[in-house]
């Protein structure tokens, strides 16, 4: 894979673009996403972002998410957006699968493959792209990216409000251990363009509806279980909890996080029967790797301390693999 510099004489032509991102796209993937759109657009290039699938309601308020185009709920659409695209930009995964009902599509394109991606292990077939796991957060590399590619006067208000979201989520806001002097650094220069953070923050944080908050009180009273011999805690969230409070896409995002705030904890994980398959998200504190764990056991990946996976098996089973699995780690949760 080619560096990213090297995309440099690419864009001085204008070029038919298509942007895509993980499905079920968080504030990273979908901000990141938008905020190479705002600046692509801006160098003349014909763009449009494609979702895998639907995103959360507490994004909609990005700029440009009112364009972006969900490749399940608009298949036509996203086909045609797809037709003789020069450029594919990849952002926020570097693995194909990672797009769900898109990826034979997009191995099937005959154009150039651009990753842009702070996950572990890519995968080969992208021509150009970036691929740094220290980095806090996808935006925080379009961002790096605008200033290498000597752009920086495009970052306008609608890029800063993109790659802030980003930032501020995939940093648990500043809090975990990628937020370093450059994230600062970064933010300061955003609020030099006109940022105003409160405004996202509370886009973010503070839209969520009552049924939310129901379902967070009742899954930490009623499916929390913590084990203490492992320091690991888990949530297991039967589908008919699903159904009974109503939640949409984005409505659990957060939650794992709390298991992690309890004293000694140093695994976390959600367990959530989406009905078709069951979704896993791990998180760590300190030295237990979550990506080689959800790798190993739940076809899945991601970060050091934090990752995701899935299983085909009932929910019932799923957590019996878990706690199985836990056990077989038991000398590295110590
Ligand atoms: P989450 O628990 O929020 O879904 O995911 C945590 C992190 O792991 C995110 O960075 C996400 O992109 C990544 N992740 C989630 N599921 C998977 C998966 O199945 N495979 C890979 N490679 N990464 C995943
Ligand atoms: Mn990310």
């Amino acid at each position: 894979m080619k560096s990213i510099a090297e995309i440099k004489p690419l864009l001085e032509s204008p070029k038919k673009v298509v942007i895509t991102m993980h499905q079920k796209p968080d504030a990273d993937a979908m901000g990141s996403s938008l905020a190479l759109y705002h600046y692509l657009i801006q160098k003349g290039h014909q763009v449009t972002v494609i979702s895998p699938t639907n995103f959360p309601d507490f994004l909609k308020w990005m700029p440009g998410a009112d364009g972006v185009i969900d490749f399940e709920s608009s298949n036509d659409r996203a086909m045609e957006a797809l037709k003789g695209i020069e450029l594919l930009f990849c952002l926020d995964f570097n693995a194909l699968y990672r797009t769900k009902n898109m990826a034979p599509y997009l191995e099937k394109l005959d154009c150039i493959k651009i990753m842009i991606d702070h996950h572990l292990e890519p995968q080969p077939g992208f021509d150009y792209g970036v691929s740094d796991t220290t980095a806090s957060s996808t935006a925080q590399l379009v961002y790096e990216t605008i200033y290498i590619l000597g752009d920086e006067k495009y970052i306008n208000l609608e890029i800063a409000q993109c790659i802030y979201a980003g930032t501020v989520t995939d940093t648990g806001s500043f809090r975990f251990a990628s937020t370093n002097a450059k994230v600062h650094r970064m933010v300061a220069d955003l609020m030099d363009r006109g940022l105003k953070h409160e405004v996202i923050h509370q886009a973010i944080y503070d839209n969520f509806l009552e049924n939310r908050l129901r379902f967070l009180g009742h899954s930490l009273l009623n499916r929390m279980e913590v084990f203490y011999e492992y320091n690991t805690a888990m949530m297991a969230i039967p589908y008919t909890d699903l159904k009974r409070f109503d939640l949409q896409t984005g409505d659990t995002e957060g939650l794992v996080n709390f298991l992690l705030s309890i004293q000694g904890i140093k695994m976390a994980a959600l367990i959530i029967d989406r009905n078709v398959e069951v979704k896993l998200s791990f998180r760590s504190k300190g030295n237990f790797d979550v990506n080689t764990f959800a790798r190993k056991y739940f076809d899945g990946g991601g970060h050091f301390n934090a990752s995701g996976g899935r299983s085909t098996d009932p929910l019932e089973k799923t957590v019996g693999r878990f706690i199985r699995a836990v056990e077989e780690n038991e000398e590295l949760l110590q």
